[in-house]
């Protein structure tokens, strides 16, 4: 299969050169040429099918032409080894939690995935080890550096800023040791993000080592989000209530909905898609307009989704040719301030006995609202409360139990290494590696 750019003046990759480049030559975000609609009989018997089975069908639909069947089939099985439920919060409304990965966050599924099929590109050239970086502010870190943790060939260098990411957070990448360096920049977010990209235009630098990126547009993250609407398919099926499904998915960059999006076009029987935003409501606007005006970001509460600018609103537009009539009749949308958040929190849990994070609480509250005559909605859980503890211990009034898995990683030894903002720095560092 290629891929092609979606703005249309890089040549076609395939999907190896797509995965190591992740942008394309022309800035533009890789397209599947073809997107694979599954033969009828899968959706046929798919609630009988795990969750494993499911994605792999999926998986090969898209990789299949370029990946051996063992191990696209091993690659899924070790991407999912975790579940990703549906659970019942009211009647009608359903949550699929997709927070039971290492990092407790969906950002898991595809960067576990994406470490994968990065390893094995790199086993079949017998190349040299490849050299990941990443910026972080905070949650793509600890997905990235969990999903590549100890996979043969790769290092992760993660870069994250001084004193501004949360305690859990940091101790989910500077814990693990053995393939992945945590540098602790003294500087913003926006500094350690300028350092990966003075990386990436270096030259002396990419004589020096391989270096590539794995970025949330990059496709091998961005398209193993289809798996988990497929299983929630699976599971609403089983329980007869798939007839008038009703998807609603908290948004920021906006690639695990088009993820969602996909999978309609592959077969998936989703009725409509509910994008939920916060405060950073371009999407919404541009639904209610058909103006797309990206801006600065503003700070919330479900600050995975403080996204000014949405990368993946180039894979939906071309997905629907720029037909805003086309995106508004498959997409409504929602977006709800931090006080909206904090009430849906504390009702959901007072009235359901559901905790909800900010993030899956504008899911929720999506779906409360918008739901109509005979459909059953399921939005999605995107990570674990416990990872926005004080803002929900804050909003409820009484602590939140903290997952073992979470625990663990505050007990690990925090080993980071300290650096300036100065390209030098990091350029001199990375020279002696
Ligand atoms: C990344 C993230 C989102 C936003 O997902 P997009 O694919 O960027 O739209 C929502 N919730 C949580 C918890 C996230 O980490």
């Amino acid at each position: 299969m290629k891929y092609y750019s979606t703005n249309g003046k890089a040549d076609r990759a395939t999907l190896q050169e797509a995965v190591v480049k992740g942008l394309a030559g022309d800035k533009g975000l890789f397209m599947p040429e073809v997107i694979k609609h599954l033969p009828d009989a899968v959706f046929e018997e798919i609630q009988d099918l795990s969750f494993q089975e499911i994605a792999y069908r999926v998986a090969d639909a898209f990789f299949g032409e370029d990946v051996p069947a063992d191990t696209l089939k091993q690659i899924v099985c070790d991407t999912l080894n975790f579940d990703c439920p549906v659970v019942k919060v009211t009647d009608r409304i359903y949550s699929l939690e997709l927070f039971h990965g290492p990092t407790l966050a969906f950002k898991d599924v595809g960067a576990r995935f994406m470490a994968r099929l990065l390893g094995y590109f790199i086993r079949q050239e017998g190349d040299r080890q490849v050299n990941v970086l990443v910026a972080t502010s905070g949650d793509t870190g600890s997905a990235v550096a969990n999903g590549f943790l100890g996979v043969e060939g790769i290092h992760v260098y993660v870069l994250y800023p001084k004193g501004k990411v949360s305690a859990i957070q940091e101790c989910q990448f500077t814990t693990l040791g053995q393939n992945i360096t945590a540098l602790e920049i003294d500087g913003v977010f926006d500094d350690c993000q300028a350092l990966v990209k003075n990386a990436f235009m270096d030259e002396e630098l990419n004589r020096h080592m391989k270096l590539t990126s794995a970025n949330s547009i990059n496709v091998a993250r961005f398209l193993p989000q289809a798996f988990y609407y497929f299983y929630a398919y699976a599971q609403m099926k089983k329980l007869g209530k798939a007839d008038q499904l009703v998807v609603c998915v908290p948004s920021g960059n906006f690639g695990n909905i088009t993820a969602g999006l996909f999978g309609k076009v592959m077969g998936l029987p989703i009725k409509r898609f509910i994008a939920a935003n916060n405060a950073n409501d371009i999407f919404y606007n541009y639904l209610q307009t058909g103006n797309y005006n990206p801006r600065p970001s503003v700070q919330t509460i479900a600050n995975a989704m403080d996204v000014g600018d949405p990368s993946n609103f180039a894979r939906i537009y071309d997905l629907y040719k720029g037909s805003h009539e086309a995106i508004a009749a498959e997409i409504s949308g929602t977006t709800y301030t931090d006080r909206q958040i904090a009430e849906t929190v504390k009702d959901c849990d007072e009235k359901n006995g559901y905790l909800l994070d900010p993030h899956g609480a504008c899911g929720f509250r999506a779906m409360e609202e918008g739901l109509r005559e005979g459909e059953y909605g399921v939005f999605l859980e995107t990570a674990h409360p416990a990872k926005f503890q004080s803002t929900v211990e804050h909003i409820i009034g009484r602590p939140v139990s903290i997952p073992e898995k979470l625990a663990a990683f505050m007990k690990g030894e925090k080993k980071s290494i300290p650096m300036s903002k100065d390209f030098a720095d990091f350029k001199a560092f990375l020279m002696k590696e």
